[in-house]
């Protein structure tokens, strides 16, 4: 029954988006879990919830004209999906990067709507971006093409309406731009961003948080069975904000970190990223905006030129780059290769085949809408520091980040666990789903 249900339902979401393939992907594998759950809650049917809740509230598409330092004229796209605001204002990041188009936002944003259910902070969903490629690109031009970006955005958002953040291709310099536009064309100073600087209301530990909640959540898993992160060696991918503190954290728990990658190849070293190595990354990523492959050369160790880290031999895999990075084979030669635990610090990382590898072969699955929920929990830390215009220590920020990575686990076990097995992707969906739905049935149909 379930399946010629989710057969349906799917028909319907594929015949309404068109070509939005990842979007399409997402919105699978959340039904899956909640139709047959949907079924044994008949009010949630009647109320025709997840029929609602793959309907954006509002999309915005808008022109970013702009120039660059040649003076030539530039246009881009801009975007901002407002999925859904049931259980607090819109809330999720901002992706500049070339690949993105509407299919990958509303992807993005209806992740977002379960993860921030998880935190349980009050945040709705949402996500924006642009198709703009930073790389190569000066300061001025970052900042020309943020200004413009701004000059629509900032009538569609507000500190209780749509608050956005970074993601790929948006840290800390672009948040800065795009905040100081807003301020000037609002003549307001209000926490209508997360992850802004420090010296104007952001949060500590926020630049942190993903890759340490990350890094929390997996060693809450493995705690269920006695054990931890100590001494278990690890693969990373990516090298952006995600990857660098998910190595930071992994080191200070004893893990080995051996490799990391970027769009164009990974290093392997079997010596482990240490904190110094870790530093001298940060500085080649975050100040000189270059590539991987000169990690190899400075430390003298592997480089694979196009490929991914999955066919190193690890105990425990955290991919932190992109969506769809993790395929089937890839998710094979992992389990072959012995991995027992992979934790997603990236939206979406593996595939839907994959996924079943991972579930199949019982290994632990932290599936990315609980696991680099951290995030998004201390955006939400930074927004209740903003209203009551107070700045908590780093002790006080991480403390709350690991009372929530626990409170996320034990809701993902709650509603995930199958006999000795505990389904964090099963326990995720639900889990993030109930508070949503409730709070759509209370407010009648809007
Ligand atoms: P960054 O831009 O800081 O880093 C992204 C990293 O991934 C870079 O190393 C980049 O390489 C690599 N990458 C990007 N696109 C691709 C691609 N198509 N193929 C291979 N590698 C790629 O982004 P973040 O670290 O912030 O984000 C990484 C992931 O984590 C994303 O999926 C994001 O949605 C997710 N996430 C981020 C959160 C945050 O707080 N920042 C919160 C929750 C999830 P290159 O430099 O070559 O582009």
């Amino acid at each position: 029954m379930s399946n010629k249900k989710l057969a349906a339902f799917m028909e319907s979401v594929k015949t309404k988006n068109p070509g939005e393939l990842e979007f399409h992907q997402a919105v699978e594998e959340v039904a899956a879990e909640i139709i047959p759950f949907v079924e044994e809650n008949p009010k949630y049917a009647e109320a025709k919830i997840l029929e609602r809740m793959v309907e954006p509230e509002r999309v915005i598409i808008f022109r970013v004209p702009w120039r660059n330092d040649k003076g030539e004229v530039q246009i881009n796209r801009g975007f901002r999906v407002q999925m859904n605001s049931a259980i607090g204002p819109y809330k999720g990041g901002l992706r500049f990067h070339p690949s993105v188009n509407l299919g990958i936002l509303k992807f993005l944003a209806f992740e977002q709507v379960f993860k921030n259910s998880l935190t349980t902070l009050p945040m709705g969903g949402g996500k924006g971006g642009s198709d703009f490629e930073r790389r190569r690109k000066s300061d001025n031009e970052v900042m020309s093409f943020c200004q413009s970006f701004m000059n629509e955005l900032f009538r569609h958002i507000g500190q209780d309406t749509d608050i956005p953040a970074g993601d790929i291709g948006v840290g800390a310099r672009e948040i800065g731009f795009l905040f100081g536009q807003y301020k000037k064309l609002k003549n307001e100073f209000t926490g209508v961003f997360t992850g802004k600087g420090r010296s104007f209301g952001g949060s500590l530990i926020r630049p942190e948080a993903t890759g340490y909640g990350n890094v929390i959540f997996a060693e809450e898993m493995l705690k269920t069975k006695g054990d931890s992160l100590k001494e278990k060696i690890c693969a990373v991918s990516g090298s952006g904000n995600v990857a660098q503190f998910t190595v930071e954290m992994l080191n200070k728990l004893g893990a080995k970190v051996i490799t990391l990658s970027d769009s164009d190849g990974f290093i392997h070293d079997s010596n482990g990223i240490n904190a110094e190595k870790l530093a001298w990354v940060m500085e080649l990523k975050n100040g000189k905006r270059g590539r991987i492959s000169k990690y190899a050369e400075k430390f003298d160790c592997e480089y694979s030129k196009g490929k991914r880290p999955w066919g190193v031999k690890c105990d425990a895999a955290f991919p932190s780059a992109t969506q769809n990075e993790i395929s089937k084979t890839d998710a094979e030669l992992l389990v072959k290769n012995g991995c027992q635990l992979v934790s997603e610090g990236a939206n979406m990382p593996t595939d839907p085949a994959g996924v079943t590898v991972f579930l199949n072969a019982k290994i632990f699955y932290g599936p990315s809408k609980a696991a680099n929920a951290g995030g998004v929990a201390v955006s939400g830390l930074e927004m209740s520091q903003n209203s009551l215009r107070l700045s908590w220590s780093r002790e006080e920020v991480l403390e709350k980040l690991q009372e929530i990575m626990k409170s996320i686990h034990t809701n993902c076990v709650e509603h995930g666990k199958e006999g000795d097995f505990v389904n964090y992707a099963k326990g995720a969906n639900i889990g993030g789903f109930i508070k949503v739905a409730d709070a759509m049935l209370a407010q009648g149909v809007v």
